[in-house]
């Protein structure tokens, strides 16, 4: 099988060190080509440390202006366990869209924090921006301990800092290392300097993130892409997005909610017993009322949002402003249904994450809004965080895409 790839943003104010450790964990990971590696360490052997850093962030400016036609700026590295990538950071456009387009969505954030200067602006606003997109996977890193002797009360101050801001966001960071991305230490290997701090390096604290729930543990969701009718029989094709799906399941289907059992399940015209997530397949129901593309089978117990009056977060792309009142057309899954901006909650700036306005009337290209949408009629959604085939849309506007956007876990209405 694939080795997964987990896939990191690295995020804080700017200054704290971000491109350094970035480049500090290449080297100390043996990430680097090769031949890069052995002229990097023979001119930090003539010329010290600095030289070697210079270099390396040398080297990731070469490798970002490489990768400037591309949507995201992707940086591979390994540790003794796992494998990563880095994707893009903020600060660009792109990043945002990526990461509320689906095109890029990291697991896990480490956010970087000057041990010097403590929480900034930006450091709360990235923050901000991990939360809202619902990733649990947080390390911070300290750093610049450098600066501080390594002083373990100066560095127990800013951790209570940290974790105290971050609780206010309901965040819990995995582990908040103390680290001199600079001089490499607590990067791979434990730094000599800070013998007091007893948890893990950052390397070995990448490798306990927590690895995306398989689709096929969560509960089933089973979003209708089609009915066919064959033979007398109306099948119903879709793919499995989450969970799986027995013949005689009990199943309920959304939103006009009835229950109904599984007859039959086939796939490339052989009956199963079960599907699984990730599987494009066919069923066969007892009975059923109203089913139509857009329909979702679910099983009881664990259900998703079924809602008219949705809070989302959205980054638009048009030309022409959101405004409220404009008419536009939501596809989430199979889904698809007109709807509009009720309330434009949030107003943001999406390289600064800045928040613009509150009670906005409009958004413009490149802006990202926490606004209400009112719905023609009721749709079936999840926390993005949860079934991301259920949290994420887009909208448009006749055949152009317009935004696209996430699902927010507070709602209106369920
Ligand atoms: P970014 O804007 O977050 O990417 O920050 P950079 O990685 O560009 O670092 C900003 C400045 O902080 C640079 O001058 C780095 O050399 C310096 N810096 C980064 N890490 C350390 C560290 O561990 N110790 C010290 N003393 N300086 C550091």
């Amino acid at each position: 099988m694939k080795k997964h790839v987990i896939k990191l943003v690295f995020v804080g104010h700017v200054d704290h060190g971000k491109s350094t450790l970035i480049g500090r964990t290449l080297f100390e990971t043996h990430s680097l080509p090769e031949e890069k590696y052995a002229e990097i360490k023979k001119v930090s052997a003539d010329l010290g440390k600095d030289a070697e850093l210079a270099y390396l962030t040398d080297y990731l400016q070469e490798e970002r202006e490489r990768n400037i036609t591309i949507d995201t700026t992707q940086i591979y590295f390994k540790t003794r366990k796992n494998d990563y990538v880095i994707i893009d950071a903020p600060g660009h456009v792109q990043f945002i869209k990526n990461m509320l387009s689906g095109a890029s969505q990291a697991e896990a954030a480490v956010l970087i924090v000057d041990a010097h200067e403590g929480v900034r602006e930006q450091t709360r606003r990235h923050a901000y921006l991990i939360n809202l997109l619902g990733i649990r996977n947080l390390i911070v890193a300290v750093n610049k301990m450098d600066l501080l002797d390594y002083s373990s009360d100066r560095f127990h101050l800013i951790e209570d800092e940290v974790i105290g801001f971050l609780n206010q966001l309901s965040l819990q960071p995995i582990h908040v290392i103390p680290i001199s991305a600079r001089l490499g230490k607590n990067i791979t290997e434990r730094s000599a300097e800070m013998g007091w701090y007893n948890g893990p390096v950052f390397s070995d604290a990448l490798d306990h993130i927590k690895q995306k729930e398989q689709s096929d543990r969560k509960p089933l969701r089973f979003p209708v892409q089609d009915i066919l009718s064959i033979q007398e029989r109306e099948i119903i094709v879709g793919r499995v997005e989450a969970g799986d799906i027995q013949r005689k399941q009990k199943v309920t289907v959304l939103p006009d909610r009835y229950e109904t059992s599984v007859r039959e399940i086939l796939r490339y015209g052989e009956r199963r017993k079960r599907a699984r997530a990730g599987e494009s397949i066919g069923i066969v129901l007892e009975h059923h009322n109203a089913i139509h593309r857009g329909s979702v089978l679910i099983v009881q117990g664990d259900e998703p949002i079924t809602a008219d009056e949705i809070r989302v977060i959205l980054f638009w792309m048009s030309d022409e402003p959101l405004s409220i009142g404009s008419d536009l057309s939501l596809q989430c899954s199979t889904q698809e249904v007109s709807c509009g901006p009720l309330k434009i909650e949030q107003r943001i700036d999406s390289s600064s994450l800045k928040l613009l306005e509150k009670d906005a009337r409009n958004i413009q290209r490149n802006e990202v809004g926490q606004i209400i949408l009112k719905l023609q009629r009721p749709a079936v959604f999840e926390a993005f965080s949860k079934i991301p085939e259920l949290g994420r849309f887009v909208l448009r506007k006749g055949d152009t895409v317009t935004g696209a956007g996430i699902v927010s876990t507070q709602n209106t209405q369920s």
